[in-house]
């Protein structure tokens, strides 16, 4: 069985009389300890699947797998839990807190899980050395270059051991070496730590790194060429 089964969704946004569908009836697995790039045009829905995936927003309709677990059908409550779990996110923007070092920056989401001091201390330290960013630790982020911040902001989504890492646009804001340093960190996250990887960018050449590349044309999923499902951007 795939980890990830995303079954005929919908996706509706209404604002006052007008109706927007992203996505409709869109279908897609992902295997364990795949790497897939998810592409398309600005507005073509890459971050409202990604996010759907990553249990941050509802479906109107259809049905999302992961690991097994229908997260459409739990409640907000458990999906923030289940998320905590879960799901790794990098950010375009690294978002880390200014007032928190690199390591608590990294600890962070540890905090929502049941694990002890010491665990968690464990953890943070195997995910800042897997970033090389292990002399950093006590560094705040203003003490860090672009590439660094999103080094722990890789740790940071990895630290969890999640089922799933999910990256919107990772390498957007970055320079073309920090692009190529992010791009080969988040290969060896897949190679090296076998960590399954969806990662969405508008940039060919990064959607190109992953294993394998999907993309939302005018409305449709994509994959190899071939219309894999419906989803358009028309107003319902
Ligand atoms: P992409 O990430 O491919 O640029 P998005 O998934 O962000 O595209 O957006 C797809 C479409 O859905 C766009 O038309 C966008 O304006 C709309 N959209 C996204 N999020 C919301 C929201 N929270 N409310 C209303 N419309 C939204
Ligand atoms: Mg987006």
């Amino acid at each position: 069985m795939p980890l990830v089964t995303v079954s005929n969704v919908t996706k509706e946004y209404t604002s006052g009389e007008e109706t927007i569908r992203p996505l409709d009836g869109v279908s897609l697995s992902i295997e364990e300890g795949d790497y897939a790039s998810l592409m398309g045009a600005s507005g073509s829905g890459k971050s409202t699947l990604l996010n759907l995936i990553a249990g941050i927003d509802r479906v109107t309709s259809g049905e999302i797998f992961v690991a097994g677990t229908d997260i459409t059908k739990l409640s907000r409550g458990k999906l923030a839990d289940w998320r905590a779990a879960n799901i790794g996110y990098v950010f375009q923007t690294h978002n880390l807190i200014p007032v928190l070092t690199a390591y608590e920056n990294v600890e962070l989401p540890l905090l929502l899980l049941p694990l002890s001091a010491a665990e968690r201390r464990k953890r943070v330290e195997i995910a800042l050395e897997a970033v090389d960013l292990t002399s950093r630790a006590s560094h705040y982020p203003r003490q860090m270059s672009g590439g660094q911040e999103q080094r722990v902001g890789i740790a940071r989504a990895i630290v969890s051991n999640p089922t799933v890492i999910v990256a919107d646009e990772p390498t957007g804001s970055l320079d073309d070496e920090t692009t190529e340093q992010i791009l080969q960190l988040l290969t060896r996250v897949n190679s090296e730590l076998g960590m399954t990887l969806l990662m969405v960018t508008h940039d060919a050449d990064a959607g190109a790194r992953a294993k394998r590349q999907i993309r939302l044309e005018r409305g449709r999923l994509v994959e190899n060429g071939k219309v894999t499902s419906t989803a358009n951007l028309r107003t319902a």
